[in-house]
């Protein structure tokens, strides 16, 4: 039955995973994959998080069937971050928000979803983007193309190619957009720059569908979910996918969400219905945990606080990563003005290193990013930084 079967190609990320596993370097280093690690080189484990597992560990519930949307509470709690309490479009009901498997699982349910509502759309992504965006639309049936973004020659984001593309494409167009901290490159676009996305988006009638796997590791919490208020301004209704892997550090846990914002509440009523048949055929309903720990830190005050907390130092640290970095390659003797590193955002910079340089990287050095160049900045620690420049400094 299975003789005609191919190999498929190994995912070039967890691919790498396993290649540095593998690895008998002492002094390797893993910049490969996109998590944060503080800076003992640990994967942390959130203070908040244990808190709210205490808590929950006092009064062990049974484990039924969670509804098919997940917990009414985190929903909510979601809604609240990605659109802000005491908005409008939460007040008034018009949000229809379900708990996903990862941001992963939210980007899905609502490729299933929008894929019946109009079969024939092309979806656009970035150029580059995250990995599995292309695979993902193009396994729910879509044609994926791709506008420009990245500009290497400028160091930055080819905007007027990115806009002129978006002028470009026919109505009904499904846009995805890295609300903050662009995965892979590091570039973000200005607010200037997003205001003229939006008014692109308005007068093409395109259909916005915001990957959001980052907010808090920009700037904080309500300036990475500023492009969300600059759609909901705008009159437009659109997708937002949510992931707390990174911004809770609870990775395998996978606690998502994919949140609709419709016209009216009666409408979001029937976009629920429609995104929990696409959920019930897929994985029936969401696990419990994940989302349980994440509805507890988010509903109480103090734990609210304390993860505000954490994520705040995570995106301090890599902040400081990134300083170090710039002024560890220039003490070992770098040339090339590498401060653009400290002008990207998030967790990824984008070196600028050719595929034979992060190859030469990691087979001399064991220093291990993406063949893109594309680095995890948030891997870096005060042990690490030294031995990643000098070895960075030899291959340039
Ligand atoms: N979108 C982007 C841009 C990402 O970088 C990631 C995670 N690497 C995801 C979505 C998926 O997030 P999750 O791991 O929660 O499924």
């Amino acid at each position: 039955m299975f003789t005609a079967v191919e190999m498929a190609p190994r995912d070039p990320i967890l691919g790498l995973n396993e290649q540095f596993a593998a690895d008998t370097n002492p002094n390797k280093v893993n910049l490969g994959v996109g998590v944060y690690y503080d800076d003992n080189g640990k994967l942390p484990l959130l203070q908040c998080v244990q808190a709210a597992e205490q808590n929950m560990m006092k009064a062990p519930t049974a484990r039924g069937y969670l509804p098919i949307d997940g917990i009414v509470a985190y929903d909510n709690a979601v809604k609240g971050l990605v659109f802000g309490a005491d908005s409008e479009p939460v007040q008034s009901g018009r949000v229809a928000t379900i708990q996903a498997i990862g941001g992963t699982g939210g980007l899905k349910v609502g490729a299933d979803f929008l894929k019946k509502l109009n079969p024939k759309a092309k979806v656009l992504i970035s150029d580059p983007s995250w990995e599995n965006h292309r695979a993902l639309f193009t396994n729910a049936g879509f044609e994926v193309e791709s506008y420009p973004y990245y500009d290497a020659a400028r160091r930055g984001v080819n905007f007027d190619g990115m806009l002129a593309a978006l002028n470009a494409a026919p109505a009904g167009t499904v846009v995805v957009l890295h609300a903050c901290c662009h995965n892979p490159t590091g570039y973000d676009i200005t607010p200037e720059q997003w205001d003229q996305v939006v008014a692109a988006v308005k007068a093409k009638g395109l259909v916005p569908f915001l990957d959001m796997a980052y907010q808090g590791f920009g700037y904080g919490l309500k300036e990475d979910g500023a492009a969300v208020a600059k759609f909901v301004d705008a009159g437009l209704t659109f997708f937002v996918s949510t992931s707390f892997s990174k911004s809770f550090s609870l990775y395998g846990e996978r606690v998502g969400a994919l949140s609709v914002l419709c016209e009216n509440k009666e409408e979001a009523g029937r976009v629920l219905s429609q995104l929990k048949i696409a959920i019930r055929t897929n994985y029936s309903n969401p696990p419990i945990h994940g989302g349980a720990v994440v509805a507890a830190v988010l509903g109480n005050p103090e734990l609210r606080a304390l993860w505000e907390k954490e994520l705040g130092e995570m995106r301090v640290r890599i902040k400081a990563m990134r300083q170090k970095l710039v002024d560890g390659l220039k003490a070992a003797g770098v040339k090339e003005d590498m401060s653009f590193i400290t002008t990207q955002i998030g967790m990824f910079s984008y070196s600028g290193l050719s595929k034979d340089q992060m190859v030469r990287l990691r087979n001399e050095f064991g220093v291990y990013g993406t063949d893109t160049g594309r680095m995890c900045v948030a891997a870096l620690n005060s042990k690490n930084i030294d031995y990643v420049c000098a070895s960075i400094a030899k291959v340039i």
